[in-house]
């Protein structure tokens, strides 16, 4: 029998109330050793279930905390086993308090995640689903929060059934052939096979493409800023921030000053890297040196250049756009408050020439250089707030393919599941090149069944005991 857990389930800080959840064989059997009503009549044992009841938690003789009490008995709860769930107040000395109570009663503390990593062992959910939870718990924007809120419905488990039970039937069908050959044929199977397997491997990328779309959703663009000193690139910077107090987090692998500045922008996260460089007014090219702008040039998902069309272009501006024009970028033409100087053509002027210049190179060089033909360039001003929502809107286009919809659409969020579905999809290629090589069929069956149980670890079901734990101990505590 496994133990009864128990966990606080609430974030642990002061505040109104406080869940310290039970969940296990033995959970009415705590609950009944703690709880007594306000009358000390009510048998919690005999009570419906999924009924609450106010009363109180006590140790021993003495009263611990005023509370409700949920009751709900298995199979129908998160972890499909009995459980309590104890309202307390929310200091977290009085949390802290029940749960010794409950602990000295029977049952033992979970570990980070145990909770749900009860409810994917007794199938209330598959391992997509599971991740799905932290994932909303992590969530800090709404295209994230939908996506997981969609995954855990069961978004991802049912497409990825779909395609296992697909390649299970065509296995069975190879494996039932080559038993029973005198009865079953398999002469012009390769054919079907091949038909069936570029719709699967069509349908796998589709959801591999969506991981680049789901990336962006959950962890946001990865977003340098650059420009000249002056150019408006603080003003900028805080305007997007509105009042909001930005959170600064260390990234991890870089140096102190270096630092991550998060910008909501309706439903899309900027992850600006934020060198000393942009908010001492100094510019990032000049400060880090060509090369290290270079390299978190490289790194960014989006590389914002302001520029301050109110004056003249000169070479430290080329020296930028020599570093942005292969690159994912947006131009920002600020100031457009003021008489201004450089437009839209000046600047497409000068990357339609770092393009010639390159493919000159490329020539001398051999190289092959890939030049973004469609950088954005929009006018904006930072002071009086004009081109924001254009520049937003723009975003949207550039990181989001179309309407984002999760009715229909699936996301793939999570590196693990991506991993997964790539390997799936090789093995899928493999077995269309084992049928245009006329190789025989039992070939065929074994890239499906690894296909098969490539997909199963998205939803678990071919998947080792430690990795499961690996992935449950990524929770936080008490869910
Ligand atoms: P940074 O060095 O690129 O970070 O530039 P700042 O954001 O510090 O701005 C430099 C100066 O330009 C400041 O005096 C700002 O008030 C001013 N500035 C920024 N944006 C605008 C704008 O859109 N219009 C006008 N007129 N001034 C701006």
């Amino acid at each position: 029998m496994e133990k009864t857990i128990a966990a606080i389930s609430t974030a642990m800080s002061a505040s109104g109330i406080g869940i310290v959840r039970i969940s296990g064989d033995e959970a009415m059997d705590v609950i009944s050793r703690i709880y007594r009503s306000k009358n000390g009549k009510k048998n919690i044992r005999e009570v419906q279930s999924h009924t609450i009841h106010y009363g109180f938690i006590y140790d021993g003789e003495e009263v611990v905390d005023e509370v409700l009490v949920m009751i709900m008995r298995g199979p129908h709860t998160y972890t499909g086993e009995d459980t309590v769930e104890i309202d307390c107040h929310g200091g977290v000395y009085a949390m802290k308090k029940v749960l010794e109570t409950v602990l000295k009663n029977g049952a033992v503390i979970a570990e980070p995640g145990e909770f749900t990593k009860r409810a994917f062992l007794n199938g209330k959910m598959d391992l997509s689903q599971a991740e799905a939870v932290i994932d909303l718990i992590n969530s800090e924007n709404e295209y994230a929060l939908q996506s997981s809120v969609s995954q855990l419905k069961g978004s991802v488990k049912s497409a990825i059934n779909e395609l296992r039970s697909k390649i299970l039937y065509h296995t069975a069908f190879i494996e039932t052939a080559l038993d029973d050959p005198e009865h079953i044929s398999v002469d012009g199977y390769g054919e079907i096979l091949k038909g069936v397997s570029e719709e699967i491997i069509e349908k796998l990328q589709k959801l591999i493409d969506s991981a680049d779309d789901g990336r962006i959703m959950k962890e946001g663009i990865q977003t340098v800023i650059v420009g000249k000193p002056n150019a408006g690139k603080s003003s900028l910077l805080n305007l997007l921030a509105g009042h909001e107090r930005a959170i600064v987090t260390d990234i991890a692998g870089t140096t102190r000053d270096v630092l991550e500045e998060q910008i909501r922008l309706q439903g899309l996260n900027l992850n600006v890297i934020d060198t000393a460089g942009i908010r001492q007014t100094e510019d990032l090219v000049e400060k880090m040196g060509v090369d290290k702008a270079k390299e978190y040039a490289q790194k960014a998902d989006l590389i914002i250049y302001v520029v301050d069309a109110s004056k003249k272009l000169d070479e430290n501006d080329e020296k930028i756009m020599r570093l942005i024009y292969d690159k994912k970028a947006i131009i920002l033409l600020n100031k457009s408050d003021l008489e201004t100087v450089v437009d839209e053509n000046l600047i497409r002027e000068k990357i339609s020439n770092l393009k010639k210049e390159a493919e000159q190179t490329e020539k001398s060089e051999g190289q092959r250089y890939q030049v973004s033909e469609n950088i954005p360039v929009i006018q904006i001003s930072a002071k009086e707030e004009q081109g924001i929502q254009t520049f937003q809107d723009t975003l949207k286009e550039m990181f989001l393919r179309g309407n984002i919809s999760f009715n229909e659409e699936i996301y793939i969020t999570n590196a693990r599941q991506k991993n997964a579905l790539v390997n799936a999809l090789e093995s899928m290629k493999k077995v269309i090149e084992s049928i245009e090589n006329g190789m025989p069929e039992d070939f065929y069956s074994i890239d499906l069944m690894d296909a098969y149980e490539e997909l199963g670890n998205i939803t678990g079901e071919s998947m080792g005991e430690d990795l499961v734990n690996e992935i449950f101990s990524k929770f936080c505590m008490g869910k």
